[in-house]
């Protein structure tokens, strides 16, 4: 036993540090990042905001004319909005505020499906939470009744679905969210739209509808993942109470006024981008299931979950050799063992996606 171990939650154990891939690849479809923006204009418009910064001064505490942006962009309130650094930082932000003991047959849960993002979990789990999954049906689509019946036997504090879903891009259905945040009157229901940009619909209406909702949103999957912006839209009641786990100066400035100039004056540069990436989606869907031994299932976000019957982990250490990089869960096994998440990039960097795909597959 180290001393470590004495200090340490025992759930460390099961887990390691979040280390992204490293290395040099010619064409990085791992992450879900857009493409960016290419306009002179934009590029120079963030310069001009970037050199008027006062760095010396701490940024403002509340991210004021951020959540104003937002606010205005979502057609929502101010009050309602609590910002974090990405949306990661407010997963840990609900996971720590809504953990209050019910008895001690009832620990914490956070409930979820899987596979669905990581962070859920780990966040709960390194809190030391029960954290219960329910798996996604054989199309990969949330499972509606499983949930109920699972907020029904776990009374579960956070119910936490990402929709559209990563790594799937699958979505749920109006009924399905409706049946889970009917099922569960005790619980906080999260729908993290993280890919809503790339999706026919959002679910924000859900929020006037249900007091247990909430609506998560990031700027990482259109072109800002450097920024670390994510926010919260929640009840005011409870976006007041959320605050008070917020560090004062979670968003520096440089973030804050950025992502302000980018939703208050940019937002057209980054629908275009995401049009493109939408059509490019397209392209790769008919393509990649036109090819021999490659399966797709149909996405609403910036990605694609390939199906392949050469193993996972054949194909990705294959592609990575041509220098192409893309997301393999093969070490989960089982129905993953076959499955592939690939980010739809740039056109040049999806043909080399798809020269290579076709080289391997021939050989
Ligand atoms: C990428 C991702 C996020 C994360 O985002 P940050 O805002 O970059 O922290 C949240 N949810 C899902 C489902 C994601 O895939």
């Amino acid at each position: 036993m180290s001393f470590w171990s004495d200090l340490l939650r025992p759930e460390f154990a099961e887990f390691k540090p979040y280390k992204p891939v490293h290395g040099s690849f010619r064409v990085r479809l791992d992450a879900n990042e857009a493409p960016p923006m290419s306009s002179r204009v934009a590029s120079e418009r963030l310069a001009r905001e970037f050199s008027s910064i006062a760095l010396e001064r701490y940024p403002d505490a509340g991210s004021d004319a951020l959540r104003d942006a937002i606010a205005r962009h979502l057609g929502r309130k101010d009050d309602e909005i609590v910002i974090g650094v990405g949306s990661d930082e407010v997963i840990g932000m609900l996971v720590t505020a809504l953990s209050r003991s019910r008895s001690s047959a009832e620990p914490p849960t956070v409930l979820t499906t899987t596979p669905t993002f990581v962070m859920y979990k780990m966040s709960a789990r390194l809190r030391g939470q029960r954290v219960i999954e329910v798996p996604l049906d054989a199309n990969f689509e949330p499972d509606a009744a499983g949930l109920a019946r699972a907020v029904e036997m776990a009374a579960p504090h956070v119910v936490f679905l990402a929709n559209p879903n990563n790594p799937t891009g699958t979505v749920a259905s109006l009924p399905t969210l409706r049946r889970v945040i009917e099922a569960a009157p005790r619980s906080l229901v999260v729908v993290d739209e993280a890919y809503v940009d790339y999706a026919d619909e959002h679910r924000l209406s859900l929020l006037d509808e249900y007091e247990n909702v909430a609506v998560l949103r990031t700027l990482s999957k259109v072109g800002f993942a450097g920024l670390r912006v994510g926010w919260l839209v929640a009840r005011a009641a409870f976006a007041a109470e959320l605050d008070k786990v917020r560090q004062p100066y979670n968003m520096s400035s440089v973030s804050q006024r950025l992502a302000t100039v980018v939703l208050n004056e940019l937002w057209g540069e980054v629908e275009a981008v995401t049009r493109s990436v939408k059509a490019e989606r397209a392209r790769l869907e008919a393509t990649l299931g036109s090819m021999p031994g490659l399966s797709v299932t149909p996405s609403q976000a910036n990605f694609l979950w390939l199906g392949s019957e050469l193993s996972a982990e054949k194909l990705f250490h294959a592609l990575a050799e041509r220098g192409v990089l893309v997301r393999s869960f093969h070490e989960r096994g089982g129905r993953l063992a076959n499955r592939l998440r690939v980010t739809v990039g740039t056109p040049a960097e999806n043909d080399e996606l798809l020269e290579c795909l076709r080289a391997i597959l021939q050989s």
